[in-house]
């Protein structure tokens, strides 16, 4: 999956704006021959307000799906920040993720700035890539 690097620079400032609590969206896009490209980060509500958690907003999450499908953009991956941990998922963001088709991006603020997406299946990671 291919990240252009202005919406990087967008996914840090919503991670530096929302920090010490972690911040969450979907990463939208399109599917090409040469691979997935993201081309919008839509912002959700963490309705967990934690630094350790997040849930989105159901309403967001509603308002997301109409606004891909009206712009014919895929879901390609749910993302959100870790303030103050590794760019890994936790065994609760393990635990979470459960469905397989798209990828799991995490933007860590910790010891620099770190973004990496994994694919999930049965709590599991099966693949990962670098994106900065
Ligand atoms: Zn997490």
């Amino acid at each position: 999956m291919i990240i252009p690097e202005n919406i990087i620079n967008e996914l840090i400032n919503q991670a530096q704006q929302e920090a010490p609590n972690e911040t969450c969206g979907y990463l939208l896009g399109i599917t090409t021959p040469d691979g997935d490209i993201v081309t919008e980060n839509y912002w959700m509500e963490n309705i967990d307000h934690s630094p350790e958690h997040f849930s989105f907003a159901p309403k967001d999450q509603f308002a997301a799906l109409k606004h891909a499908r009206s712009k014919s953009l895929k879901i390609l991956a749910n993302w959100h920040s870790h303030p103050a941990s590794p760019s890994r998922p936790s065994q609760e963001d393990l635990r979470l993720a459960n469905d397989p088709t798209i990828r799991y991006a995490i933007l860590s603020l910790h010891e620099g700035v770190h973004l990496n997406s994994f694919k999930i299946l049965n709590g599991e990671v099966v693949d990962k890539e670098v994106h900065l």
